[in-house]
């Protein structure tokens, strides 16, 4: 196995799980833009149904070539089928059951990432507030938890969940907490037993309603804007990651006089641009930004093509080589559950970042991961033991 130490020892596997679950891959072909339509774009993307993609790639030299993913959602996809369609809700059925649950968005800057995730970023900029129809996958999937948690306390009212949130930034090599941007700008990543990595010193306040959690995004991406000289520049650079922990606390079901705590989670991973940074001529701050972001998105692509190859998914996997993998290592190849979308534009102006997104998409497919509950491993021997117990007596009850 390829996942790092900590993930596996520390946080124990509650019952029949551990089975090879592969990452859910799907693609995302975004309107042509005004740009495309005024410059007369030829259209190069088809989506027959399903999960089949059909890319015309002879404009840039290319064969047309045929994919098949998850899931295809083209571009009259909105963003509620979106969130209904691309699988998002069973991470958050997972999460909430105690698994780590990770989506991510990638593709080339314009492509359609932010929108995806949280909704074109200009629903952010002014005082209006929110529309509805354009939030993206993470107020959709806050809405939806609450209303799961509801059920569920429903169902059973020994269930308490106590709900916490981070969300930061990784500029430059750099981690930056969204919500507590002025303490330091450089947070380290940390390695424990426990916990895996970790970013030191996140603030992580809890939150008991979605309203505190809406204004956890928008304080988050206020302070992305803020932070920035050019924001367009800023956010094709970057990669953000909000995550939500989810430790549930609830009655055995085998035994309702015992308590067992589940630690699961949601992160919404926002990737910087994945379009090759042309090698920048000045001196000074923006060629370490270059350089730097190839290492992220490189060591990204490295780690992925490792997993996604049966030959090295056993043997080293640079993950220590960049922040961002490091915070990632669990949801690939790890005991994570994983969702990718994979965002294009349907322009043939675009083709051949279209076709890396794609080639990247197609490797990602293949990685494996053995999802595992997140308990600490003495309540589950104790658990274990006490319906070993349980079954023993049963079993003299008989003799
Ligand atoms: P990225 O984050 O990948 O750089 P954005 O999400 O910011 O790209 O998208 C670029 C532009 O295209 C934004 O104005 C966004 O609102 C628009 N856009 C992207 N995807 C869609 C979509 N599926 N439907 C409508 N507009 C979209
Ligand atoms: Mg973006």
């Amino acid at each position: 196995n390829s996942s790092l130490p900590g993930s596996n020892d520390s946080l124990a596997d509650a019952g029949s799980d551990g089975e090879e679950d592969s990452v859910r891959v799907v693609v995302r072909i975004r309107p042509p833009n005004d740009l495309e339509n005024n410059r007369k774009d030829k259209v190069i993307t088809q989506c027959p149904g399903k999960g089949a993609l059909w890319v015309d790639n002879s404009t840039s030299g290319g064969r047309p070539k045929q994919f098949t993913f998850d899931g295809v959602f083209g571009a009259e996809t909105s963003q509620y089928q979106m969130f209904e369609s691309c699988g998002i809700k069973k991470l958050l059925d997972m999460a909430l059951d105690g698994y780590a649950c990770t989506a991510f968005a990638f593709g080339q800057t314009g492509s359609g990432k932010t929108h995806t995730i949280t909704g074109p970023m200009t629903m952010f900029e002014d005082d209006t507030g929110q529309d509805a129809e354009l939030q993206g996958l993470i107020q959709r999937a806050f809405l939806y938890l609450f209303d799961s948690i509801g059920q569920r306390k429903r169902r059973d009212p020994s269930t308490v969940y106590t709900l916490r949130a981070t969300y930061l930034e990784i500029y430059n090599e750099q981690v930056k907490d969204l919500l507590n941007p002025a303490d330091r700008p450089n947070l380290p990543v940390r390695w424990s037993k426990e916990q895996g990595f970790y970013v030191e010193n996140l603030f992580c306040p809890e939150f008991e309603n979605i309203d505190d959690i809406m204004a956890v995004l928008e304080e988050g991406m206020h302070n992305r804007h803020v932070g920035s000289h050019n924001l367009n520049e800023h956010s094709s650079r970057s990669h953000t990651m909000l995550t939500l922990n989810l430790d549930c606390e609830m009655a055995d079901p085998d035994d309702a006089s015992t308590y067992v705590t589940k630690h699961g989670k949601i992160c919404f991973v926002d990737l910087a641009g994945s379009e090759k940074v042309k090698e920048s001529k000045s001196a000074g701050d923006a060629l370490v930004e270059t350089t730097n972001i190839n290492k992220s998105l490189l060591t990204l692509g490295n780690c992925i093509s490792a997993l996604s190859d049966p030959k090295k998914r056993s043997g080293h996997i640079p993950f220590r080589d960049s922040k961002l993998t490091k915070l990632l290592s669990d949801s690939l190849g790890g005991t994570g559950v994983t969702l990718m979308v994979a965002c294009i534009s349907p322009s043939a102006y675009n083709a051949s970042e279209t076709m890396n997104t794609l080639r990247y998409a197609v490797r990602a497919k293949r990685i494996k991961n053995k999802p595992l509950v997140r308990m600490d491993p003495r309540e589950k021997l104790i658990l274990s033991l006490q319906r070993e117990l349980k079954r023993l007596r049963s079993e003299n009850e008989y003799l």
